[in-house]
């Protein structure tokens, strides 16, 4: 039983073409509905069959044929086959968001008893998915300090299923070496997956380290409009394919609208990444050089703790800057609601550039003295450089910061 038209035809991948051509024309058919030059937004919830004949030539004879809107969709088919062909991967499933990608492949891939790996610096919610919904079900965690590779090699027990990071992390923009991880992957037969929603397929290819699963929040970079969620998994289609089975009966399934939506920004995705790799290593320069920044944390600065493990797997370091002001909380306050053109907002990737203060936002239900000890101080600020004029961003800065 086939539920998509064209899962088997390459040529929508464009093999041998590169990135900026795939984001605009891959996953498509050459020719399509009423000769339309753009994706036509197929907005239904379910597909007529034409008649028994042809419900059995589809369920029998495994006919292609769409069969219900939370099986697949041929809107969100050329996104799947789209973000296959910019991530070099043999398959893709999209979701609602980032986070029904993330859990939805975590679920389909553990059961009772079994045991994972995550590192400390993870997106929040997935850790929070790990480490206390997770052992409901049976399923234990071990959270072990980013960069610690002797922990991470000592976390690993006969049962254990995977190990989950990220690379770059949030928000300190920690890297992972990917080459120690295909090494402990290999010597204990474990699969891996990396959120790779910081680096995007336009700086990082994680299958180059024979990494198994690579998650992104399409939400950021990918769809860069700050305008929908989404979610995408991608690699291998053995591996695909048992997430997809799960995903169609959890539902978080990604609307035709939305679809539609994605493939719009990725069109534009190549010309963004260049655009916010050069501002995003502007900008970090200007606050390394400018006196009231304490701090900066980016992997293309030469000061970055891992920044020669960043020249080595990525080839751009994109556009989230996090950097410690002098000073206290107010002064945080003061500098962030002087800004003008930045809008104080989390998310990243987007056209827009948003600043967020991770101990206001994200970490205000702690106490201080928690945060401090997770690293989060109230100095501490994550920009999310977007398309703008590099020089208009950092006047913006630079008068906040009088
Ligand atoms: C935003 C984000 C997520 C969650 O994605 P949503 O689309 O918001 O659900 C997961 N991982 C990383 C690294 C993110 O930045």
């Amino acid at each position: 039983m086939k539920d998509t038209y064209s899962t088997d035809d390459e040529n929508h991948k464009m093999p041998g073409k590169g990135i900026s051509t795939l984001s605009v024309h891959a996953g498509e058919e050459r020719f399509r509905y009423a000769d339309s030059i753009t994706t036509p937004i197929v907005q239904t919830s379910t597909y007529a069959f034409k008649n028994t004949e042809h419900i059995d030539a589809y369920t029998r004879r495994g006919e292609a044929h769409f069969e219900y809107g939370r099986y697949g969709n041929p809107t969100e088919k050329v996104a799947q086959d789209r973000l296959s062909a910019i991530c070099g991967a043999e398959d893709c499933v999209v979701f609602g968001s980032g986070m029904s990608a993330i859990t939805t492949t975590i679920l389909a891939l553990v059961k009772s008893k079994d045991h994972i790996v995550i590192t400390d610096d993870a997106y929040k919610k997935t850790l929070e998915f790990c480490s206390a919904y997770l052992q409901r079900f049976g399923v234990d965690c071990t959270i072990v300090p980013f960069g610690d590779y002797e922990a991470l090699e000592k976390a690993i027990r006969p049962e254990t299923r995977f190990i989950f990071s990220e690379s770059p992390t949030n928000p300190y923009l920690n890297i992972f070496d990917l080459e120690r991880l295909r090494d402990l992957a290999k010597r204990y037969n474990l699969l891996t997956l990396i959120d790779s929603t910081f680096s995007t397929p336009f700086n990082q290819c994680p299958f180059d380290f024979g990494v198994d699963i690579v998650l992104h929040s399409a939400t950021k970079y990918l769809a860069g409009h700050n305008d929908i969620l989404a979610g995408a998994v991608l690699g291998k289609k053995e591996l695909i394919e048992e997430i997809r089975a799960l995903h169609k009966a959890i539902g978080g399934v990604i609307d035709p609208h939305c679809s539609y939506l994605l493939l719009r920004g990725l069109k534009t995705f190549a010309l963004r990444m260049e655009q916010q790799n050069r501002s995003g290593l502007e900008v970090a320069r200007f606050l390394e050089n400018h006196p009231r920044i304490k701090r900066v944390y980016y992997p293309g600065l030469e000061s970055h703790p891992q920044h020669e493990i960043a020249k080595a797997q990525m080839t751009g370091f994109g556009s989230v800057v996090s950097f410690d002001i002098d000073g206290d909380l107010d002064d945080a306050k003061v500098f962030l609601d002087k800004l003008k053109l930045c809008y104080i907002a989390p998310s990243l990737g987007g056209v827009e550039t948003l600043i967020t203060h991770p101990a206001l936002v994200s970490y205000y239900t702690i106490t201080r003295e928690e945060r401090y000890a997770l690293g989060i101080t109230d100095s501490l600020l994550r920009l999310a450089v977007g398309v703008e004029n590099a020089c208009d961003i950092i006047s913006d800065l630079d008068q906040a910061l009088q």
